[in-house]
């Protein structure tokens, strides 16, 4: 949606990306706050939280090698990097008391697809569904900061991308959707109606029209904007005076175009980019 040249540069190049610390720090925090509701509900405490964080941090640091090579290398300050998970971790007891939560899921991954065959595919921090109604409520963090006015409506999108994930495997309309912005202690929350919901589906419909033709043409265009900032590829884009590597000849078929003239399959993730002022979002880390 912000930059088709990084979309091709990801999805279809998938040129690789140096680690980001902010990124690396949100992996830690959504970690101890999925182990979190692991406890009885009762001892969901903030001491408990910022227990939790010791051994998740250790096991990301075997499950991503980068985290420790760049201590070692001195990109991040260690001390400092975790002090800043713990400012995280205790900022979402600001927003939700976690002892009245029952999680139907944690980190589910959602696969819905759409009736041309495009799949939604994605990750889901949290979801709950009330007993007495059969309510849905999807949660999802941000380790950012809520964005400016302006990108109010990419993360409405965002929100309603969730929903509809979740209205086509389960044929619930779900009846809140909500991000929780630990970097600055909000909340944006949306109850989305049917009609908000397909009209969504006909817009990522529309994304993915878009994208197919730019495959077909082999031309996705770089667009200038606040992503630039924090963009790895900048050597090779033309907007900064570099230069596309050579789109790959199975480039159509890495974004599961079959072929020219009509059938699609595909796979679009929503990847959590709303641009914050750290960058925390940019990336995408895996949630929906
Ligand atoms: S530097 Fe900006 S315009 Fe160029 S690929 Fe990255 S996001 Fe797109």
């Amino acid at each position: 949606m912000r930059c088709p040249l990084l979309f091709r540069f990801r999805v279809i190049d998938r040129l690789p990306e140096p680690p980001s610390p902010v990124a690396l720090r949100g992996t830690l925090v959504h970690s101890v706050l999925e182990r979190l509701f692991d406890l009885p509900r009762g001892e969901r405490s903030q001491a408990a939280a910022l227990a939790l964080l010791p051994q998740a941090y250790a096991d990301l640091q075997v499950k991503d090698p980068r985290l420790p090579q760049m201590m070692a290398d001195g990109v991040v300050e260690e001390t400092e990097w975790l002090a800043e998970a713990n400012e995280l971790v205790k900022a979402y007891f600001t927003l939700e008391d976690p002892t009245r939560l029952i999680p139907e899921a944690r980190e589910l991954l959602v696969e819905a697809p759409l009736e041309n065959g495009l799949l939604l595919r994605g990750y889901i921090d949290r979801l709950e569904v009330a007993p007495s109604t059969g309510q849905v409520r999807i949660t999802d963090y941000k380790t950012g900061k809520s964005p400016a006015p302006q990108y109010q409506g990419e993360v409405l999108f965002q929100l309603r991308f969730y929903a509809l994930a979740i209205w086509r495997t389960r044929g619930v309309i779900p009846a809140v959707v909500q991000l929780l912005y630990l970097g600055n202690r909000d909340i944006v929350h949306n109850e989305p109606t049917q009609g908000d919901l397909e009209r969504t589906e006909l817009k990522v419909l529309n994304i993915w029209d878009g994208i197919t033709d730019m495959a077909r043409r082999a031309d996705f265009p770089p667009v200038k904007g606040p992503l630039c900032g924090w963009c790895s590829f900048q050597a090779q884009c033309p907007l900064f005076g570099g230069t596309p590597p050579p789109l790959p000849a199975d480039g159509a078929a890495a974004i599961g175009i079959a072929d020219v003239t009509g059938e699609v399959t595909g796979d679009v993730t929503g990847d959590g980019s709303g641009v914050t002022g750290d960058g925390s979002n940019v990336t995408g880390d895996g949630s929906l």
